[in-house]
């Protein structure tokens, strides 16, 4: 059976942007899985430690039949294999890659919570995924739009990726 899957992408080293393209390019190659879409790249203020890089965002939509687990290692898997180095908490990074959702599961285990508990704070997520679904509605009943509306101020770095099958 297969689900479709939100992931957030974020990079503020090493070609931030670069590291996204590459980021979508491993996760359209995971094993039972489709990337289906990516929304633009946004450019963002870091949250936290202020002596860092602007970010570099976007949301990337997949359709997978990896179990929320098994996606996760996945997605920790393509975090290490780009260089990602855990230094100080919300600090600087080649690339981030958080399971924002996971059809309308929800889950509160030791390693993974989903929906993704800063999915609703944080314009960096809800401007992308607003654009890649505007019809959205989270587990918890709330429809994207209404978190959306008051967020629309990153400015676009890069335009969707035009055909996700040439990632294939
Ligand atoms: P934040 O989670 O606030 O965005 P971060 O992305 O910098 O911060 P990480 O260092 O990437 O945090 O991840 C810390 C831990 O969060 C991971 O080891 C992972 O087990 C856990 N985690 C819990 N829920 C999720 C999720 N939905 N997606 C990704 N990681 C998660
Ligand atoms: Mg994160
Ligand atoms: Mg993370």
């Amino acid at each position: 059976m297969s689900n479709k899957a939100y992931i957030g992408l974020g990079a503020n080293l090493t070609s931030p942007a670069r590291q996204l393209w590459q980021a979508l390019h491993h996760l359209a190659a995971l094993p039972e899985t489709r990337l289906l879409a990516s929304s633009s790249f946004y450019r963002s203020a870091p949250m936290g430690p202020q002596d860092q890089p602007d970010y570099v965002n976007a949301v990337a939509l997949i359709d997978t039949a990896l179990a929320p687990l098994a996606l996760l290692d996945a997605l920790q898997a393509i975090e290490n294999q780009q260089g990602r180095i855990r230094t100080r908490h919300w600090g600087e990074r080649t690339l981030d890659l958080d399971l924002l959702l996971y059809g309308q599961i929800t889950l509160d285990l030791p390693r993974l919570k989903v929906p993704h508990y800063g999915l609703k704070d944080r314009n960096f997520v809800i401007q992308p995924l607003f654009e890649l679904s505007p019809e959205l509605v989270l587990p918890d009943g709330k429809a994207l739009v209404d978190l959306a509306c008051t967020t629309n101020d990153l400015v676009k770095v890069a335009p969707p990726l035009c055909d996700c099958r040439t990632l294939r």
